[in-house]
Parts: C-alpha cells; structure tokens; sequence
C-alpha cells in the first residue's frame, strides 16, 4: 500500500527546538514546492527557558545548512566565538598548588607517522612536562594569546580550527522566528490548552486562538512535555538519569563585565563544592550558573557560591547582575520519543546536564534524525521503533560521556565529589572501559554503536588525559621517529598564530 506524503505538521513550542526543527524541515521538504504546510504554535505567556548559550562546533554546520548570513547570525545574537571548553578544579591542586586546568577544543589533529599524536604523546610519557591539550591541540596555543579561531576575511562558517559559539539564547530564538517566519513558517502566538486523542493519535490542539490539526505534532514545549505527556503516561516513558547525574538544579544568572574584561573565546566549566558553574562570554555582558545537587544545596547557597566566586556580595549586588533565574533540571530522556503521530523534541524529550553545551547539537541531531524517518502518514511502528532506538543509544552515549568528567576525580573534599567518582557504575560497560583504558589507548572501536556518537575516541582521550588517567604502556618509545611528529605540530601552531586576529578585535569589527 502506497504510504501517501506527509502534509502538514504542527510544532508546538518556540525555542531554540521548535525553531531550530521547523527550519530544518521546511528546507528539506520545501525548497522548491510547498509540500508541507508548517505550522508553529507558541504560548505568548510561557517564556522560553533562556539558557542554552554555548554550542558545540557542529552547530554551525546546521547554521549554514539552513542558509543563513553567519555575520548576522552573530551581529543579532550579541555572539562571540567559542573553540574549547576550559575544565577546572575536577581535580586537587596540582603539586605546585595551583588549580587543576585541562581544555577540552573542537579539533583533532591528524598528524601521523608510524603512531599517531596523541598516541605517540602518551608512549613518550610527555606527560610528565607538558599538558595534553598544549601537545595536541592548536586552539590551546589561541586562546593563550587571546587570539580568534578565524580573521575579518574568514569565509563565513570558516575558520582556521573548529568553532562554536557563545550567544544569547532569547535572541536566538527571535533571530530563528523571523528567519522561519520569512520563510513560510506559519506562526501562531497561543497557548495549547487541550488535545483531542484517536488511539494514540494527536487529531488536534486546542488554544484560545482555535483549534489546529496535522498529521504530525512535534512537542517541543520544554520539560513540561505538553503533549507527550498526555498520550503516554511519564510514569511509564519516563527513564530518570540521576544515580549517574545527580546535579538537577540550575541558578543562571547574567552579570555585567568588570571594567576592561574581554570576552573569552571558550566556555568555562569550573568545579565548585557540589557540581559546577559555567562562564559564557557575550559581547555585551556574561552569562553564568551553578549546576548542582539540589538534594544538598539550597537555592540560596547556590547562588551565594557562583556570586562569590564572581567576587560579588549577594547584599551588594546592585548594578552588577542584570538577570537571575533558579531551575529545575529533569536528567534524564523518554523511553519512546515518538509515539503515535507526536514526536517530543528538545527538552521535552530529554536532557543531560550542559557540560559539553550539547542541547543545540542534539536539537540538530533529531530534526536531521526525524527528517529521514518521515515516511508518509501511516508511519510504520519498525520506523519509529528505529527514530525510538536511535535516540535512546544517542542519550545513553551522552550520559556515559559526561559521566566520564565526574568518575575520574580525584577530588573528596566534599560528600559529593566522593560519591560523584562512584558514578561509573551506572553506565552500562563505561567501569570495565575505563579499567582497559588503563592497560590501552582509548581507540573509536571501543565506543562505536549505532547510534549517534556525538563525541569520539579523541574527546575520550581529551578527558581521560587531561584528568590524568593515561594507559600504562609497553610499546617502546621511538624518540626519533616521534620527535618529527612534534615538530610537525609546532610549525602548524606558528603557522595558524601568524594567521588570525585577537578575537576581540574580530568582534570590534563584527560588531561595529
Ligand atoms: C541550566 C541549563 C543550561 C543549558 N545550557 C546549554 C548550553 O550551554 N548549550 C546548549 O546547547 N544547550 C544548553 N541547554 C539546553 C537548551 O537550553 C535547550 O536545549 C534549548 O533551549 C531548547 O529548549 P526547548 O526549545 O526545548 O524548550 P523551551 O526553551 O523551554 O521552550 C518551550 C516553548 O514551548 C512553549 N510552550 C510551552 N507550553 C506551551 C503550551 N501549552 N502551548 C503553547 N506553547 C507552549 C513556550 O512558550 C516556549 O516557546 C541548557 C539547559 C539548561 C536547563
């Protein structure tokens, strides 16, 4: 039987997921004829979440697939150029007593002889004088000196390593509407209040704007998870992550540079007593927060530590923190994301703690994901059994991912970090890899699975080194032969330094 197209789909929900999904979908389908009649419905009282600032360097790929000026992009969203995520405090001190510090960048160097790099770098135990980031990675080398990952002549999505960037998520949103709406995308400002339900089948929404049917729904109305919720049960499609991620409270909070600070061109994730703050740099101000264990900090003491580690007094605030917002955080992720004719997207359908800043990507990675599922009106269950397993290994995959950052501590300072190094046991394999990852180096076979791997052996070994767990080797070192690799890397760092401007000047002239 002819399984007939696809010829409207209602997404419910206007942050970056219901955004981001219509775009894509409207460029796959509607390029050139308008197959399917988007619609986006969003409640004009229910703010978006308005965090989200920092992305993966994969983002910009879904930026200029859907076509859109990378200059305006970052003009419209007060953005700044991100190549890296610096991790401190994960670990004690260093002997000297200085803080523990290790840059996880976006590249991956293929400099190869009889070993690769990284593995020539561990054989030779360089790691007894130097940082792995610094051996391998040329982004560590910019952001030393301050200096931006492309110059004013970059071609637009182009730069001399990976990037990402840092921006201001309630402008994206706005930014995306208008590029959605521009281009065809209907929008319609109300709030969903009911659904009507045939099996476990959506056949319509109701708001006090009207009612809208479609032959898919797509929730992406953030952890409340409107729609999903109401045809299958959260007590039964709900998969918590919490033994592996404990932190599910968030204090965000925007606060004005201190006078003659520039904006960084990384994120910062530092360790703080019971989880970790980030720091994202925007041209116009900073974005902070505090991902804790909520079962052990209150709000206030959250909020006391990220102020005072910002050397701001709570008391003698004023004039300093622009906006301050405390959320609840559900770690975890469906167990089936597509059911029926309705598809949760985005927060709705789950969430891992912003470690590695992967909600965007992963937005990106499902709206690619359905795009190739879509199959007509009668999708069959096989279909969405498959979207279902793909996305569960995705999220698993994640989890096992940032598990890895808490597991390797060393810290025991607190109740927390000592129960946080335990955690490895709740990712299924991830204690028996880590036990090889001893004796071997860390290699793509040991991680492939069918699913999407967002991170690769290189981001493993980026972790696992920068926290000191290298592999104990037999492989005899040929200081020779790797002594060229070495040089290699050094004349590729002159020669990228010698190529790109300060990142503040690329904002300068971006911005002005
Ligand atoms: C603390 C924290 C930090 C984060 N940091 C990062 C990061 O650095 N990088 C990153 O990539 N991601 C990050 N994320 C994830 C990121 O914020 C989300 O993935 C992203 O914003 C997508 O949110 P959303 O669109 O799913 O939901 P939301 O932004 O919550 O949007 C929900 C939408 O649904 C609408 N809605 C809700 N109910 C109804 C209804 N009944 N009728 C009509 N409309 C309705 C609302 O009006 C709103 O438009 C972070 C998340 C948190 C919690």
């Amino acid at each position: 039987m002819k399984n007939e197209q696809i010829n409207s789909i209602a997404i419910v929900g206007g942050g970056s997921s219901g955004w981001m999904t219509a775009l894509y979908l409207n460029k796959l389908y509607n390029h050139s004829d308008k197959i399917i009649e988007i619609t986006l419905i969003e409640s004009p009282n229910i703010p978006t979440i308005g965090v989200g600032e920092a992305t993966v360097h994969s983002v910009r790929n879904y930026f200029a697939a859907m076509g859109l000026d990378e200059k305006e992009l970052l003009r419209e969203t007060n953005a700044t150029l991100k190549t890296g995520i610096m991790f401190r405090n994960w670990m004690k001190p260093n002997l000297d007593g200085s803080t523990h510090e290790y840059f996880h960048s976006f590249e991956q160097q293929n400099i190869s002889r009889v070993l690769d790099i990284s593995s020539a770098w561990v054989v030779d135990k360089r790691f007894e004088k130097e940082r792995y980031d610094e051996a391998i990675s040329i982004s560590s080398h910019l952001i030393k000196d301050g200096l931006s990952p492309k110059n004013a002549n970059s071609r637009p999505y182009e730069g001399v390593v990976p990037y990402g960037y840092h921006l201001d998520a309630i402008k994206m949103a706005n930014f995306m509407a208008k590029k959605g709406v521009a281009a065809g995308i209907k929008h319609i400002k109300a709030m969903v209040s009911d659904i009507d339900v045939d099996g476990n089948n959506i056949t319509a929404v109701h708001t006090d704007k009207g009612s809208f049917s479609a032959d898919l729904f797509i929730d992406c109305t953030g952890f409340k998870g409107f729609l999903i919720n109401k045809i299958k049960d959260r007590s039964e499609n709900w998969q918590s992550f919490e033994d592996a991620l404990p932190c599910n409270k968030a204090v965000a909070i925007q606060i004005e540079y201190p006078q003659g600070q520039h904006p960084k061109p990384y994120t910062e994730a530092t360790a703080l007593s019971n989880g970790w703050m980030w720091q994202i740099d925007l041209v116009n101000r900073c974005g902070t927060g505090y991902v804790y264990d909520g079962n052990r900090l209150t709000q206030d003491e959250a909020e006391q530590e990220l102020l005072a580690h910002h050397g701001i007094d709570k008391n003698n605030a004023k004039g300093k923190i622009i906006r301050s917002v405390h959320l609840d955080m559900h770690i975890g992720c469906l167990k089936e994301f597509w059911v029926g004719n309705c598809v949760a997207l985005g927060l709705s359908g789950g969430f891992i703690e912003p470690l590695e800043s992967t909600g965007l990507h992963l937005i990106n990675a499902s709206a690619r994901l359905l795009g190739t599922h879509l199959t007509g009106k009668n999708t069959a269950q096989s279909v969405r059994d498959s979207y279902n397993k793909i996305m569960n290994g995705t999220y698993e995959d994640l989890k096992q991912f940032i598990v890895l950052h808490y597991c390797l501590t060393d810290r025991d300072d607190t109740e927390f970090w000592q129960d946080v190094a335990k955690t490895a046991q709740y990712c299924n394999g991830l204690e028996a890899k880590i036990d090889t990852w001893k004796h071997k180096i860390c290699e793509y076979m040991d991680l492939a699975g069918g699913y999407i791997t967002m991170f690769s052996d290189e981001n493993y070994r980026a972790i696992l080194y920068g926290m000191n767990h290298y592999p104990n080797l037999n492989i005899p070192a040929n200081r020779v032969e790797n002594e060229k690799i070495y040089q290699e890397f050094d004349n590729r760092v002159k020669q990228v330094t010698g190529l790109v401007m300060s990142h503040q000047n690329y904002l300068t002239n971006l911005h002005k």
